[in-house]
């Protein structure tokens, strides 16, 4: 049975079709023009909404503009930015309920996830970087000979920000909360199959006091709102998280304007096994890297190297494992997996499994459709064979994990580089030693030892290669990709 829509999430949704946010105000598109978002669990129509274009993506850039100019947020002191900011997490905590059962409507994810990580960090990445902007020194003097210099460091300006469907609260957190608490304005365009926590997320920013304009939202297709922000020469900085394929047009048109632009792409993450793991606790974990948001994760564990001495044993343990994972409704209390976001990704996870078989892989758990209702339902499932073979290569972006056998270190290590992707990685052994070497050999921007999928604020998390140009996210460092410098001097 699925739990009962609270009050706020249906009056919410009663509001259609819904309105973008541009300067403080919720309008419809300029064109007038609005599309649907699904719920992945039913296929049914959840809400019409505001599609922006080129003309909505120029007032909400301009608006952006006048608000950093303006609106006193840039001027303002971190410490009072930081007040605000706060107002705005505890009023995400509040609404947490309301925020969780949207988005697990929109993404399809179970609603426990939404409300026990999703959400909840949101809140958190505005509290880290509000603090954080606080004890962060913006002048530092330089000791020079007959000079006296410093450099200061000031927020950039209006930021375009294109995110992705699969973490859509989460990673509104991530991206928004330090460029914001920089003290730069931020003009948002969401994925068009989860806009409705970003819309939701503008009542709350407006009911903090974040000034008008300071938060746009300006919700549409790729091809129309997207690519309007990307080639858009207003904005200071652009950054992106999604595709390489769609990363690759961002930053091309954003280098045409020689905008500065952050790219946090896909990702096809390993798992080293060593014989001496202990195996049902790996398998429980790893069986739960691809059912954790049906596999929709960039930085999951995806290829499973697993040392040949353990190797039949692990793969009894790991398919018994998936073979129980109850697939259901977001709502329904009972789920362990979800849906996936669409027909399309449905179709795209489907046609990888074909081809990975075609190819020659072997299935070691067949996976396929699934019939849980009329929602986009697939299977988990595990591949294993030859390292070439697609599904070994490529991002499928679904439960599907693709099993190789090693028998040295450095056998394990040359599988896992060959990878085009350098996201996340993770080794599994007892000598930690041995696990902490392997991890540093391993290319990518993260290297995990005994778990996958670790995060923490203060732990600098970012891709390379196809995975992105190595972002630093939830850490310092984005802080300060979001400051400008400047250099003061004064010869004596
Ligand atoms: P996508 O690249 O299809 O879309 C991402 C965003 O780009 C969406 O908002 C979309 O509307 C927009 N877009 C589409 N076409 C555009 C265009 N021509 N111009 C400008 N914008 C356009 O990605 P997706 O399917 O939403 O997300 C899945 C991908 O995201 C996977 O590859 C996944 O690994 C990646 N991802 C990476 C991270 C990370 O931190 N590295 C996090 C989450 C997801």
């Amino acid at each position: 049975m699925k739990t009962a829509l609270l009050p706020a999430v249906k009056s919410f949704l009663a509001a259609q079709p819904l309105p973008m946010y541009v300067g403080g105000r919720f309008v419809p598109a300029a064109a007038g023009q609005t599309f649907e978002t699904r719920d992945p669990g039913t296929g049914e129509v959840l809400a019409k909404v505001a599609a922006g274009d080129a003309a909505d993506v120029d007032a909400a850039v301009a608006a952006a503009q006048k608000a950093f100019h303006q609106a006193g947020w840039a001027a303002m002191p971190s410490n009072d930015r930081a007040v605000l900011l706060h107002r705005l997490a505890d009023l995400v905590d509040k609404h947490a309920h309301a925020l969780a059962q949207i988005e697990s409507l929109d993404v399809g994810k179970p609603l426990a996830q939404a409300a026990g990580f999703d959400i909840p960090d949101a809140g958190r990445a505005l509290r880290y970087f509000a603090d954080l902007a606080v004890h962060t020194r913006l002048r530092e003097p330089i000791g020079l000979k007959a000079m006296e210099a410093y450099t200061l460091r000031v927020p950039y300006g209006a930021c375009g920000f294109i995110l992705p469907w699969n973490f859509p609260f989460m990673l509104l957190g991530w991206n928004l909360a330090p460029a914001l608490a920089a003290g730069n304005t931020v003009v948002l365009k969401p994925a068009e199959n989860t806009p409705l926590s970003s819309l939701y997320f503008c009542r709350l920013a407006q009911e903090a006091g974040i000034p008008d304009g300071v938060i746009n939202v300006v919700p549409g297709l790729g091809r129309a709102a997207g690519a309007a922000l990307a080639q858009h020469a207003g904005p200071a900085r652009i950054a992106f998280t999604g595709s390489p394929e769609v990363g690759r047009r961002v930053a091309e048109a954003a280098g045409r304007n020689l905008i500065p632009c952050k790219l946090e792409l896909g990702g096809k993450g390993a798992a080293v096994l060593f014989d001496d793991v202990d195996i049902a606790q790996t398998a429980g974990q790893l069986a739960g890297a691809i059912t954790l948001n049906t596999g929709q994760v960039c930085c999951t564990a995806t290829r499973w190297l697993v040392h040949e001495r353990i190797y039949d044993r692990f793969v009894d343990a790991v398919r018994a494992r998936l073979e129980k994972v109850r697939l259901g409704h977001g709502l329904d209390p009972l789920t362990e997996m979800g849906p996936v976001v669409s027909e399309k990704q449905r179709r795209r996870v489907l046609g990888y499994l074909e081809k990975g078989r075609a190819q020659g892989a072997q299935a070691v758990l067949e996976g396929g459709p699934a019939a849980a209702g009329d929602g986009y339902f697939v299977k988990p499932a595990l591949l294993a064979g030859d390292p070439d073979n697609i599904c070994a290569q490529e991002e499928i972006f679904g439960p599907v994990a693709y099993l190789l056998k090693f028998k040295t270190q450095e056998q394990a290590i040359n599988l896992v580089n060959r990878s085009r992707y350098g996201l996340a990685n993770s080794v599994w052994s007892a000598d930690w030693e041995r696990a902490r070497r392997v991890a540093e050999a391993l290319v990518a921007g993260n290297s995990w030892i005994n778990a996958h999928n670790v995060f923490a604020y203060g732990l600098p998390y970012g891709g390379v290669n196809l995975s992105g140009l190595g972002g630093g996210v939830n850490s310092p460092q984005a802080l300060h990709d979001y400051l400008r410098q400047q250099t003061i001097a004064r010869p004596l």
